[in-house]
């Protein structure tokens, strides 16, 4: 933990330091060896939240990106059942920062537990697993609607480049003959109905995340954040980049979850 209570105050461990547990009340000692990220651990119990992960220095980066009165913060719910959410928001957003794979069972019962959720998942371990392709235009435009998308993987170069067929050229009946067309041909109208959507392919994805119903952002240590999204009702799954810098501050002025990375900032060039 990053956080105990001492003579009434949170604070960060020191060395030496002795405090109580803001979850628990349990007795917890700083852990500031040379080596170790500085934190706190509980002096008998091994953790009064089963959900709680060890903190990575990844973890800590994440939580230092909010201000400290929405780190750590204690949840609990009308039954009285109690979890510490890595971030809570003055607005009232959780972000669960997960380093760890998780199961179904454990991601389901903390998604209901905390509803208003935000998973962040460190993409490291499985970046060299993980494909982004070729950019979708924005999917409520009047483009996005005409095109039928061939879905990109790996092993597919063409459709990983991009192609399509049109709606337009094709009447229900005739599908099966559909005209293919590749991405180069429409490349501007593509370039200005673009609002951070890609095709992506994920070798051996971890699963419960494509099934997750709280959105989730997958970090792979760029300045954009992934985020998982079913681009339309043709189910083509996508991906959308949010900036780090509008995630951190949407997380802060938006209440709801689903709201978070959904406001585009295009980059303005000029000349
Ligand atoms: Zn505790």
């Amino acid at each position: 933990m990053q956080y105990a209570i001492v003579e009434g105050q949170r604070r960060e461990a020191f060395s030496g330091g002795k405090g109580v547990c803001p979850t628990c009340a349990a007795n917890t000692i700083a852990k500031c060896g040379p080596r170790v990220l500085h934190h706190w651990a509980h002096s008998r119990i091994r953790n009064c939240d089963p959900w709680w992960e060890n903190e990575t220095p990844w973890h800590r980066q994440w939580k230092n990106l909010f201000p400290e009165d929405s780190r750590e913060i204690n949840h609990v719910a009308s039954d009285g059942e109690v979890h510490r959410a890595d971030v809570k928001t003055p607005t009232g957003i959780v972000l669960e920062i997960q380093h760890s794979s998780m199961t179904d069972e454990e991601r389901i019962s903390r998604e209901q537990f905390y509803g208003n959720l935000i998973w962040v998942i460190d993409g490291s371990r499985f970046r060299d697993r993980f494909d982004i392709f070729h950019p979708l235009p924005d999917p409520s435009s009047e483009l996005a609607k005409d095109l039928v998308w061939y879905k990109a993987t790996r092993q597919m170069q063409g459709a990983a480049n991009g192609l399509f067929w049109r709606r337009s050229e094709n009447p229900e009946s005739a599908r099966e003959l559909v005209q293919i067309h590749s991405i180069h041909e429409i490349k501007n109208d593509v370039q200005l109905a673009y609002r951070g959507h890609h095709q992506y392919d994920w070798i051996r994805p971890h699963r419960t995340w494509l099934d997750a119903k709280c959105p989730v952002y997958i970090d792979f240590g760029s300045d954009k954040l992934v985020r998982m999204e079913i681009y339309d009702e043709s189910n083509l799954p996508c991906i959308r980049l949010v900036s780090r810098k509008q995630f951190a501050h949407d997380v802060m002025t938006e209440t709801l979850a689903s709201a978070v990375g959904t406001n585009f900032y295009p980059i303005h060039t000029h000349g």
